[in-house]
C-alpha cells in the first residue's frame, strides 16, 4: 500500500501519461526524421553519406532511449494501478519523494541505482 495521499498518486499519474504523450509525440518526430534522411539520400544527394549516416544514427539513439523511458513510464503506471507506486523495484522499500517529483517513473530507489550504475 502506498503512503502518498491519493491527489499525490493522481499527480503522478498524470504526469507520466501526459509525459508518455510528449515522448510519443517526440518518438514519430524522430523517426520521421530518420526516414527523410534516407529519402534526401537516395534522392537528392544533398548530405554525403557519413553525414546521413551519423543522423540516422542520432536520430535511432535517440528513439532507443525514448523506448526505455516509455518503457520505465508504463512500468511506473502498471504500479499505480496496483497500489505498488513509489516502491522501490530492486530492495522494497519506500522511494524518496522528492526523487519521485523529479523522475515519476524511477523503478527504484536512489541506493539501488547507484549500485547498479557502479
Ligand atoms: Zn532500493
Amino acid at each position: 500500500m502506498s503512503k502518498l495521499s491519493s491527489k499525490q498518486l493522481d499527480e503522478f499519474r498524470q504526469r507520466l501519461v501526459s509525459a508518455r504523450e510528449d515522448l510519443r509525440t517526440q518518438y514519430e518526430n524522430e523517426k520521421a526524421a530518420a526516414d527523410t534522411v534516407q529519402l534526401d539520400q537516395t534522392k537528392v544527394g544533398r548530405l554525403s553519406r557519413m553525414d546521413a549516416m551519423q543522423l540516422q544514427s542520432m536520430a535511432q539513439s535517440t528513439m532507443r532511449n525514448i523506448e526505455t523511458r516509455l518503457k520505465r513510464i508504463g512500468e511506473a503506471l502498471n504500479k499505480l494501478d496496483e497500489d505498488d507506486f513509489g516502491y522501490c523495484d530492486e530492495c522494497g522499500n519506500e522511494i524518496a519523494l522528492e526523487r519521485l517529483e523529479v523522475q515519476p517513473e524511477a523503478p527504484c530507489c536512489f541506493a539501488c541505482q547507484s549500485r547498479q550504475e557502479r
